[in-house]
């Protein structure tokens, strides 16, 4: 119903790009889990709304792909989207197992790391497109850092399971070349990583309704700004 109503209200303009909004993960295997216990998944699915919902008002078309968390095949995602302008997976991060340490919440032993916050970009140079998927991965990390967001950085690190080489330190964007749904999207394609969700701090940040408006409108600035220009 909400996306009803925002269709009958906010009509996207004639020629608009439309833009496929991937919610990460699925219920039976829901990504990391936050420090205080809460699936990635439902972080995922909240802010794709939001993002949804902003790239709407901005009068971008949207698809949102695996909302009610029966999207199992990675594959699936992107063939939902072979008709899309642009392809966003949204994400929320955690660290490498070995950096974890434990601590007590509401009488249970839970996960977490503070060291790392912040949000990370990543472009397959596998992706037909990667020109465009590279500018509007900057395109959103920009808006992002305009609305007082700060690029994580840690995926830079030469530890092992990270060194994903940079493709724009300054707006938080990488090269990760072998994500399946980066290289097998028809259309340019980029992975956000919100936030770092084992992150005590973070995660609070991340549940909070006023933070998921503030980063979605900048995202879909940053999209936006990027989808209007050729390339
Ligand atoms: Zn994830």
């Amino acid at each position: 119903m909400r996306q009803l109503l925002l269709l009958a209200f906010v009509p996207a303009a004639v020629g608009a790009a439309t833009v496929a909004v991937d919610v990460g993960h699925f219920l039976e295997e829901p990504g990391a889990t936050s420090a205080r216990g809460r699936p990635e998944f439902e972080f995922n699915r909240d802010l794709a709304a939001e993002i949804e919902s902003s790239a709407q008002r901005l009068g971008l078309r949207t698809e949102l792909i695996g909302y009610d968390g029966f999207m199992s095949q990675l594959t699936g995602r992107t063939a939902a989207a072979a008709r899309a302008d642009f392809f966003l997976a949204v994400h929320h991060d955690s660290v490498q197992p070995y950096l974890i340490k434990t601590w007590e919440y509401d009488s249970v032993e839970r996960r977490y790391n503070d060291d790392h916050a912040g949000f990370s970009l990543f472009v397959s140079r596998k992706n037909g497109q990667v020109r465009k998927s590279l500018a509007c991965a900057s395109a959103i990390g920009a808006a992002l850092r305009g609305a007082g967001f700060v690029p994580s950085l840690y995926h830079a690190d030469h530890i092992p399971g990270e060194n994903k080489p940079f493709a724009d330190k300054a707006n938080g964007v990488h090269y990760y070349d072998n994500l399946i749904v980066l290289k097998t999207a028809r259309s340019p394609a980029v992975l956000l990583e919100a936030g770092v969700i084992v992150n005590r701090e973070e995660e609070l940040r991340a549940r909070s309704p006023e933070v998921q408006k503030r980063m979605a409108s900048a995202v879909a600035a940053g999209l936006e700004r990027c989808l209007a220009k050729r390339f």
